[in-house]
């Protein structure tokens, strides 16, 4: 998992703190400092860094912590509590359109995995009973809309496509009214991405908002990309207003911290995270399971 190296630093931070029976504000002081520099390390977002630490010392240096039995395992408490919040604290699970058709809209970078989370996608919302539409608005990218389509069969879900359409906007208002005319209950519009935010991107994706009025907007970041994941958060949020995020890659084997950024930086929830290039690896996103995870 991409988070593997700031696990085990935190892990020996967390053994010296539990070694010893009773902790001096050196101590503590001592250990926020290895906690800062592991999760600097990991690529955290260092504004994010900052605030977790202040946090940190705060409640860590509390006279309760300092005189309790265990202070260790109450700092280790304190540290998991924080993490969890960072990754937006509760869960929080896909919703659908309380009367008639859910609209979900994919956007993101070229590459950070859109089409194949448009499938992972639409295989869950299958298990849940409902009837998907795919619908394929990606025109730019040569074989995108081929590969919806063999994605769209693996998981026996329809596939809207116009090739002979060269306007995603008009692409996508056509993919809702054959939705609406068939009675799907979820329609998922895979939209182009490019290798770096530009105007024309943005313009585009704010056209098919327009016209399609989602009721998700969901962003796929790469947890690969480092800081860049921070950034690309922050744009996607400022001109198209998200509801979500699904964190793509977190089983790579980088430092995958600045993605745990991108909850706190936009205050938006990570909904999904995806775990592999399997059409079945797409998880529910717990920030407290996570948490757990990370400091093992
Ligand atoms: P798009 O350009 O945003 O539509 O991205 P794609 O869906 O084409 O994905 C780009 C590459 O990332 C493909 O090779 C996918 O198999 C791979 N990919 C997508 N999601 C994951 C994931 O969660 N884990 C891993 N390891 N690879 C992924």
């Amino acid at each position: 998992m991409v988070f593997e190296g700031l696990s085990s630093k935190l892990q020996d931070t967390f053994k010296k703190l539990k070694g010893k029976g009773k902790l001096t504000e050196k101590d503590i002081k001592e250990a926020t400092r290895e906690i800062k520099l592991a999760l600097l390390e990991a690529d955290v977002n260092f504004k994010v860094v900052k605030s977790f630490v202040k946090n940190i010392n705060e409640r860590a240096l509390g006279a309760d912590v300092l005189k309790s039995l265990t202070p260790g395992q109450q700092v280790i408490k304190i540290v998991n509590d924080e993490l969890t919040s960072l990754m937006g604290g509760q869960p929080v699970k896909l919703t659908y359109s309380p009367k008639g058709m859910t609209v979900l809209m994919l956007v993101g970078l070229q590459g950070a995995g859109k089409t194949t989370t448009a499938g992972k996608l639409a295989a869950y919302i299958k298990k849940e009973s409902k009837k998907v539409l795919l619908a394929a608005c990606d025109v730019y990218r040569p074989a995108a809309i081929k590969q919806l389509q063999v994605i769209g069969k693996q998981v026996d879900a329809e596939v809207f496509a116009d090739t002979e359409e060269k306007n995603p906007v008009v692409i996508a208002e056509k993919a809702l009214k054959y939705a609406k005319e068939h009675f799907y209950d979820v329609v998922i519009f895979d939209t182009a991405g490019r290798l770096h935010i530009d105007e024309a991107l943005m313009d585009e994706l704010v056209q098919i908002k327009k016209s399609v009025t989602p009721d998700h907007i969901i962003l796929n970041i790469d947890s690969m990309t480092g800081q860049e994941a921070v950034n690309v958060a922050e744009t996607f949020n400022e001109k198209i207003s998200l509801s979500g995020v699904i964190l793509t890659k977190l089983d790579g084997d980088t430092r995958g911290g600045a993605a745990l950024s991108v909850a706190s930086v936009t205050g938006k929830p990570i909904l999904f995270a995806g775990m592999g290039e399997k059409l079945t690896d797409l998880e529910i996103f717990y920030p407290d399971r996570m948490a757990s995870r990370i400091l093992g």
